[in-house]
C-alpha cells in the first residue's frame, strides 16, 4: 500500500469522524443564537450533550444518521445504488429517529408511498438536507469529478431538488476531493470563488452572521470558519458558537475541516466522547468508500 494511499484513507476516516464529532457538538446548541450559547457554555467545546433533543454527550443527529444510510447503502449493494439509498432512507424514518427536518421527511414519504426517486423541482427546497449527508458520495467518487456531480445531485433530489442546494453539493464534493488530495486552502478557496461567480448569493465576506437551514446560510457559515481557521478544532468550535443550525453546520464543516487538517489533527477528548458505536463504524466505512473509489483503480495502473 503506498503512503499516498495511506494518507488519503486517514483524511477519510477524519472526514467522516470529523461529520459525526461536528454534528455532535453543534447539537446542544441547534437553534441558539450565539449570545445564548455564551450565556449558557461561555464556549460550547465539549461533547456535552442536552439541547432541545436532550442528547447523551457525544451522541449524533440526523445528519450522521443519514450519512451513515447513503455510505452504508453503497457497500452493501457494492456500488452506487439510489434505490438501496432511498431504502435506508426509509428504513430509518420507520425506525422514528429523534429528529428528521421536514423536507427529508416528505422526500422518504413520497418515495415510501410512491416509489419516488426525484421530488420534483420546488422552490423551497433550498434547506442544507442534502449537503449534510453527503459526504459518503463524495468518498466513494474520488477521482472522478463528473460522477461525484451526478451522485451528490441525485442523492439530493430524492428529498431536495433546488439549484442552490445542487450548487452547494457539487462544491462541497469537490473541497471534499482537493482536501483528501491534500490541495492547499488557496486551491480551495479558488473551487468556492468559482461557485460563487456561478452563485452570487454564496459570498460570504463580509460575514452575514447568519447559520439558518438555509444551504445558502449555512455554506457562508462553514466557508466564512473553514478559511478562518488554522486547525480542526477551531474550525468546528467557531463555527458551531455562531449557532443556528449548529449541528449540521457543525457535521460539514467537520467533513471538511476531517479531511483537509487530517485524522491527527482531531482533539483526543472528543473521539472518547463521540458515541461508541458510531466512532468504530465512521472510519471503516470512510476507508471502504475510498477503496471502491475510481481514484483506487488510477492508482493501482499508475503504480504498476
Ligand atoms: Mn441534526
Ligand atoms: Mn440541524
Amino acid at each position: 500500500m503506498s503512503r499516498e494511499t495511506e494518507d488519503v484513507k486517514s483524511r477519510a476516516r477524519a472526514a467522516f469522524l470529523g461529520l459525526a464529532i461536528g454534528d455532535a457538538l453543534g447539537a446542544p446548541a441547534e437553534f441558539m443564537t450565539s449570545g445564548e450559547i455564551g450565556h449558557k457554555y461561555g464556549v460550547l467545546k465539549e461533547l456535552v450533550g442536552g439541547g432541545w433533543l436532550r442528547l447523551k454527550p457525544g451522541q449524533v443527529t440526523d445528519d450522521t444518521d443519514m450519512a451513515l444510510c447513503l455510505g452504508r447503502a453503497l457497500v452493501t449493494s457494492g456500488g452506487w445504488s439510489l434505490k438501496g439509498i432511498a431504502d435506508n432512507f426509509a428504513a430509518w424514518l420507520k425506525s422514528r429517529p429523534i429528529d428528521v427536518g421536514d423536507t427529508c421527511r416528505r422526500g422518504i414519504r413520497n418515495y415510501m408511498l410512491h416509489g419516488t426517486l426525484e421530488t420534483p423541482a420546488n422552490e423551497w427546497d433550498a434547506g442544507n438536507g442534502a449537503v449534510m449527508r453527503m459526504l459518503p458520495a463524495a468518498l466513494f467518487t474520488l477521482g472522478d469529478e463528473a460522477r461525484m456531480t451526478e451522485c451528490v445531485v441525485a442523492q439530493a433530489h430524492i428529498t431536495h431538488n433546488h439549484p442552490l442546494s445542487d450548487a452547494a453539493c457539487i462544491c462541497f464534493g469537490r473541497l471534499i476531493h482537493l482536501a483528501l488530495l491534500g490541495h492547499a486552502k488557496s486551491r480551495l478557496r479558488r473551487e468556492v470563488d468559482g461557485l460563487i461567480v456561478r452563485h452570487e448569493n454564496f459570498r460570504f465576506d463580509p460575514y452575514r452572521g447568519l447559520a439558518t437551514g438555509y444551504v445558502v446560510d449555512t455554506m457562508q457559515t462553514v466557508f466564512h470558519y473553514f478559511f478562518r481557521s488554522r486547525s480542526f478544532e477551531e474550525c468546528l468550535v467557531t463555527t458551531v458558537n455562531q449557532g443556528g443550525d449548529a449541528d449540521t453546520t457543525g457535521a460539514i464543516a467537520g467533513a471538511l475541516a476531517g479531511a483537509y487538517y487530517g485524522e491527527q489533527e482531531i482533539p483526543k477528548r472528543w473521539l472518547k466522547k463521540l458515541d461508541r458505536k458510531i466512532g468504530d463504524e465512521v472510519p471503516r466505512l470512510a476507508e471502504r468508500l475510498v477503496m471502491m473509489s475510481p481514484s483506487r483503480s488510477e492508482r493501482r495502473e499508475l503504480s504498476r
